[in-house]
C-alpha cells in the first residue's frame, strides 16, 4: 500500500537540525540506504516511475541522486546517465550554470550519452532550492532529448523549489514520493 511504504521511508530519513551550517534542515537519507528493505521499495517505486513516464534513460544529479537513480534505471532496464558538477567529467559534455542563494555553480552532462530519441527521467534526494533540477532539464533539453519527468524522494516545501521548476518542466510532471 502506498501510505504505508510512504511512512515507511519517510521514518528512514533522519532531520539534522543546523547542517552542515546553522539555520539549515538536513534531510539525511543514510538510514533509508541502510535499510534493505526502504531501499529496495524505493528502488521499486522509481523503477515502476521509469516505466509509468515512457523513460528511456535516467539522469541522477551529483552525489545522493546517483545511489537513488542507479539502481532504479537497473531494474528498469534502461540508461543511467549522470549529471555531475564541472571539471568531472572527462568527454565532450554540455555545461550549465546556475544561481545559488551566495554566488553559482556549474553542471555538466557527457553530450553523447543522451539522443533526441531519449525521454528522461530525472532523479535526486530532496528539491530544495529547485536550482539543481532546472540546469539539468536545460542541460537535458541542449542535448535534445525529452524531459520525461523529475522525481524526488522530498521537496523542502518552505522554499519556493516547486515554482523556480515549474517553467523548466513545460508540462512534464514532478514526482514527490
Ligand atoms: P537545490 O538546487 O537547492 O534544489 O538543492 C538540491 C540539492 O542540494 C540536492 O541534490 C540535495 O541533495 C541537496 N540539498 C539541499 N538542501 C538539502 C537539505 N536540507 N537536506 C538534504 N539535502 C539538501
Amino acid at each position: 500500500h502506498s501510505d504505508e511504504l510512504r511512512s515507511l521511508l519517510l521514518s528512514r530519513i533522519r532531520d539534522v537540525p543546523d547542517y552542515p551550517k546553522p539555520g539549515v534542515l538536513f534531510k539525511d537519507i543514510t538510514p533509508l540506504l541502510a535499510d534493505p528493505e526502504a531501499f529496495g521499495a524505493l528502488t521499486g517505486v522509481l523503477a515502476g516511475l521509469c516505466r509509468e513516464r515512457g523513460a528511456t534513460k535516467v539522469v541522477g544529479l551529483e552525489a545522493r541522486g546517483f545511489i537513488l537513480a542507479a539502481p532504479a534505471a537497473v531494474q528498469a532496464g534502461i540508461g543511467f546517465v549522470p549529471v555531475r558538477k564541472a571539471g568531472k567529467l572527462p568527454g565532450a559534455t554540455l555545461a550549465q550554470a546556475y544561481e545559488l542563494e551566495y554566488g553559482s555553480a556549474e553542471i555538466e552532462i557527457h553530450a553523447e550519452d543522451l539522443t533526441p530519441e531519449d525521454r528522461v527521467l530525472v532523479i535526486d534526494d530532496v528539491l530544495a532550492t529547485g536550482g539543481t533540477a532546472e540546469a539539468s532539464l536545460r542541460l537535458i533539453r541542449r542535448s535534445g532529448a525529452q524531459v520525461a519527468g523529475v522525481a524526488v524522494l522530498m521537496e523542502l516545501s518552505f522554499l519556493p523549489g516547486r515554482v523556480r521548476l515549474e517553467p523548466a518542466l513545460e508540462g512534464a510532471p514532478l514526482d514527490v514520493l
